[in-house]
């Protein structure tokens, strides 16, 4: 039996839903149970593949190809469940669903109205696509009593009148802030934030309180008394040092408990030694290297949250703080690379789009490449170092880019058809932006006596896209005499996935993203092979 945990938001946004529920997830995967983590944005685009990075943070690409909330993110490197299509929804994605249903006359001449028919696609997508789940773990986005948010919060109100308490819990997030001139914490947020869910019908089961510091028992029961929630059920989360703490925080103010409770279900303790490991290591690590990050969006660090993550990972499996230095490619058109770069253990251009701050990129890895510095260019960043190689080493001077125009050698360019599984795939060049890059998981061989190779340990590998471009395969044999190889293709062995130069003590270029199947107890071997890289260069300056 599938049961339901709604997990809501008030007081204020970016009190970190997301984290808690990853955080849930794993405590009740911990416990013995399957989980499966949703979201459901409330934003009005149909998938956040055409926003700016700087408006929605990183977009989340999934094995099946869609590109979804970052959130999914922690969901995956949490619990180790690979999320799907099926796990994000938005407003734009529901309606015009609903709207080409009602265009095919689907619904016999009915009058649609967001109550039932959006509410009723809304708990369609909910319960559609599970197996033998014990817990779908449901977080709405946003926050309680936003507009956007109100058919979402409709929909789960009425899933729990129709399945019962015995299947369905509410979680509420909120936030108990600490008012210096009162020096005290302030409760009446919550309990504003509690009434406002109430006002939809929706009482909250269990309440997770953010804070600053340790919530007095007093103000618990206060919270208790006034939310009409149980004592217990009144959970402080408090900040940690390390993301990895949740869970067990968690774990200690009893979350997992309350749930069970609330399900009125046993289940066997849970033994948190594996997230205390990884705490331990990620706190208390026995060295330290520095990695510069080259890239656009280097102001809001939530447009790389996985790259920052995955980074994180490579220092937990070498024993290391990795220093990240996030740095904007378009520095390097003012000023000088060494003055940024110059002792730096290792150098990561990451991926994007568009020609502002390519430029930036390119030097980037051309001081990577003459200076014997790690080097890992992902997607983007893998386009740039193979520009800068056929520029600078196979003397291709008009090497670039279409992604920027015509351009008389086109070493990256566009690419209209490609083959996924044996079929053939097509774009066209003048289709529409939203969900047409050559998307989601496709297999790459690697060869044999490449560094790739090695450090997979395989020769088949599966990894994860997200790009419109491609490496032009016509440049082959003239950049392997230069000195860069073509160490991943595709099955078919027409899309080069992967580009090395051997004869460099560590520059890889991949064209997918790595990063996104990184997790804290699986780091990705990239990852843990170019901060050990690091390593060795550090030891060396
Ligand atoms: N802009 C490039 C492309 O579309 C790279 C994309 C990326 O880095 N994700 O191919």
């Amino acid at each position: 039996m599938t049961r339901f945990i709604f997990i809501t938001g008030g007081v204020v946004s970016s009190l970190g839903k997301g984290l808690a529920s990853a955080a849930l997830g794993a405590l009740l995967q911990g416990r013995g149970f399957k989980v499966r983590l949703r979201k459901l944005d409330p934003y009005i685009n149909v998938d956040p593949g055409t926003m700016s990075p700087y408006q929605h943070g990183e977009v989340y690409v999934t094995d099946d190809g869609a590109e979804t909330d970052l959130d999914l993110g922690h969901y995956e490197r949490f619990t180790g469940v690979a999320s799907r299509q099926s796990d994000n929804i938005t407003t734009g994605r529901i309606y015009s669903d609903v709207i080409a249903r009602e265009r095919r006359g689907d619904y016999l001449g009915a009058t649609i109205q967001v109550i039932p028919h959006i509410t009723d696609a809304i708990k369609a997508f909910i319960t559609s696509d599970l197996e033998d789940e014990d817990f779908v773990l449901c977080e709405i986005g946003g926050t309680v009593g936003d507009i956007e948010g109100l058919p979402f919060l409709e929909a789960i109100r009425q899933m729990g009148n129709e399945l019962g308490r015995e299947r369905v819990m509410y979680l509420h997030l909120t936030l108990v802030p600490y008012i210096p001139s009162a020096g005290e914490l302030k409760t009446k947020p919550t309990q504003h934030s509690v009434k406002e869910l109430l006002s939809v019908g929706i009482q909250a089961d269990v309440l997770l309180c953010r804070a600053d510091r340790e919530i007095p028992d007093a103000d618990r029961r206060k919270i208790a008394l006034f939310c009409n929630v149980r004592h217990e059920a009144v959970i402080p989360a408090l900040d940690v040092d390390s993301i990895y703490q949740v869970p067990i925080s968690y774990h200690e103010e009893g979350l997992d408990d309350q749930v069970c409770r609330h399900f009125n279900i046993d289940a066997p303790a849970l033994d948190l030694s594996g997230w205390r490991d990884i705490v331990h290591r990620a706190t208390k690590p026995e060295g330290e290297v520095s990695i510069a990050i080259v890239g656009k969006y280097t102001g809001l660090l939530d447009a790389y949250k996985s790259l920052a993550e995955a980074l994180a990972h490579g220092g937990i499996a070498n024993n290391v703080r990795v220093n990240t230095n996030w740095i904007d490619a378009e520095i390097f058109e003012r000023e000088d690379t060494v003055q940024h770069l110059d002792g730096v253990n290792g150098i990561l251009v990451p991926g994007g789009f568009g020609e502002r701050g390519a430029a930036g990129k390119l030097a980037a890895a051309r001081f990577a490449r003459e200076r014997d510095v790690p080097y890992f260019g992902i997607c983007f960043g893998m386009q740039m170092a193979v520009v800068e190689a056929a520029r600078n080493m196979a003397g291709i001077e008009g090497a670039g880019s279409t992604e920027f125009g015509p351009c008389d050698e086109p070493v990256i360019g566009l690419m209209t058809e490609w083959i996924r599984d044996g079929t053939v795939e097509t774009r066209a060049r003048d289709g529409d932006l939203g969900g047409t890059m050559r998307l989601g998981a496709y297999g790459c061989v690697l060869s044999p006596n490449s560094r790739v190779r090695q450090i997979y340990g395989t020769d088949r590998i599966s990894e994860r896209h997200r790009h419109r471009y491609e490496v032009n395969n016509t440049y082959e044999a003239r950049l392997a005499k230069a000195g860069m190889i073509f160490s991943g293709k595709s099955p078919d062995g027409v899309l080069p996935e992967i580009v090395e130069l051997p004869d460099h003590p560590w520059f890889i270029g991949v064209q997918f993203h790595p990063e996104l199947k990184s997790r804290p107890f699986e780091p990705h071997p990239l990852f843990t092979s170019f901060i050990g890289a690091a390593i060795d260069q550090a030891r060396l300056v």
